[in-house]
């Protein structure tokens, strides 16, 4: 197979990343866009080793699954991986991905339970990052990355983000645009602006804006604020982020508030939140507070001390301070401790300590015995190492993993059994409708010697 051919595909599966997957000529042929029983004539772009990219140049005979894609830029945009498919046919794709993790990765012979699905499949993201850049005519844009690219990809209406963020970010553009302030440019690393950040709790309806800047000021930054408040009343606070790396990270360590007290509020499962614009605040609230519930139903932490490993702002582990003796929260992210601490007091729990370490060092380090292990680590898991100390030195009761990778989740799993735990309980919940990510908590249990 040669880059342009054309061959004829009928697809058979997804691919981690929402790409279909067939076999033309005995080679395995990835292609985004498609979905499962679609046949398609694929125009071949990329010849790999072992398989090959293509774009579909026609479908013969649509998948059932199909639907008219509602956003004009889907195919384009590197956010969304489904939005051609039903929201049915996107659950199932997810719960299948995770129930193969599960038995190819882990090799574990467990039902998934299945996938609890999103209450609401549009405008439930309360968080946007986007990358300022200009178009061929200089003019400053704002938009979202093209898939495996820095290109960016202009989306005057995303459907999974209040509208009033479209207002914002074109507020932002044009406030830059008067004020002669450049774009980031990566290759050169010359320019100002580099992200427009803007945050909002769904609850309290609060919104942050954080424009992310290659330098230590940005011209007019006095009048930002009063700007940006006539177009939306429900800004809470605005704050320059310092990022002057060559990076792909989006923020840097440093911090300028121009407006409010830099952070803003939220509630989510029982308790009130504080975030600061660098810590983590789980983008889909609503269905974050369903996987809280059912963390909290694994985890039993009735009595119980809980170790909260990778506990970000504090949020699963508060939302069980009232149940449990002892909550002990681990992060790496200092604002995200310091956030955690207020979070403790704000709601008036006096049984929780979060300390600003790394979950294996503090794992290794704190010298504790805790009942119940909580992790919600970020894509690329818990790893070895600190699983052999939750099951080696720990032997919690039980523990609870959170995962928004199911298959680094499905390797730790593999380890847990390995080292005396069995699995009880997988249960997918859709956080992220319309791309290809899916969260999993799972409820492990020390078997009995
Ligand atoms: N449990 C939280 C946050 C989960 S996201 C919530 O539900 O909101 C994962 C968190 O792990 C992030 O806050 C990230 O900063 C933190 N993190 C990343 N690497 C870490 C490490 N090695 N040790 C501890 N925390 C880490």
């Amino acid at each position: 197979m040669k880059k342009n051919d054309l061959v004829t595909l009928s697809v058979t599966g997804m691919s981690a990343e929402g790409n279909g997957v067939g076999r033309a000529e005995n080679t395995v042929v990835f292609v985004p866009g498609a979905a499962v029983g679609d046949l398609l004539s694929v125009r071949i772009v990329k010849v790999l080793k072992n398989y090959c990219f293509g774009k579909i140049a026609e479908i013969l005979t649509p998948s059932d699954s199909r639907q008219q894609p509602d956003c004009p830029v889907s195919s384009k945009c590197g956010g969304c991986a489904f939005c051609h498919l039903s929201y049915a046919a996107e659950c199932a794709v997810k719960q299948q991905r995770v129930q193969d993790c599960i038995q190819r990765i882990a090799g574990l012979p467990v039902q998934v339970s299945p996938i609890i699905a999103a209450t609401r499949i549009q405008q439930y993201r309360n968080k946007a990052q986007y990358p300022v850049g200009t178009d061929a005519q200089g003019r400053l844009i704002a938009g979202f990355y093209a898939l495996h690219s820095h290109r960016i990809v202009q989306c005057p209406r995303c459907r999974l983000l209040p509208p009033e963020f479209d207002q914002i970010r074109d507020a932002v553009l044009a406030f830059a645009a008067k004020q002669g302030i450049s774009a980031y440019d990566e290759a050169a690393q010359t320019g100002l602006l580099r992200h427009i950040y803007i945050r909002k709790g769904f609850v309290t309806g609060q919104i942050m804006v954080c424009l992310v800047i290659n330098g230590k000021s940005l011209p007019g930054a006095d009048r930002l604020a009063q700007y940006l408040l006539q177009v939306c009343g429900d800004i809470r606070t605005v704050v320059i982020n310092h990022n002057t790396a060559d990076t792909n990270v989006i923020l840097g360590d440093r911090y300028t508030v121009l407006y409010g007290d830099g952070v803003i509020t939220d509630r989510l499962a029982g308790v009130d939140v504080r975030i600061s614009p660098g810590s983590f605040y789980q983008v889909n609230r609503d269905m974050a507070e369903r996987l809280y519930q059912i963390a909290a139903a694994f985890a039993c932490p009735d009595g119980k001390t809980v170790l909260d490993l990778y506990c970000g702002a504090g949020t699963i582990g508060l939302s069980m301070a009232a149940r449990a003796k002892r909550i002990i929260g681990v992060e790496t992210v200092k604002s995200a401790v310091k956030d955690a601490r207020a979070n403790a007091i704000r709601n008036g729990i006096e049984n929780a300590d979060f300390y600003c370490d790394t979950a294996l060092h503090a794992a290794q380090t704190l010298g504790i015995a805790p009942d119940i292990v909580l992790l919600d680590p970020p894509r690329k898991g818990a790893g070895e190492q600190l699983v052999s100390v939750i099951a080696g030195s720990f032997q919690p009761e039980r523990v609870v993993y959170v995962s928004c990778d199911p298959a680094t989740l499905a390797r730790d799993l593999k380890l847990f059994c390995q080292q005396g735990y069995v699995v009880q309980a997988v249960q997918p919940v859709d956080l992220f409708p319309r791309t290809a990510h899916v969260e999993t908590v799972v409820l492990m249990s020390k078997t009995e010697k």
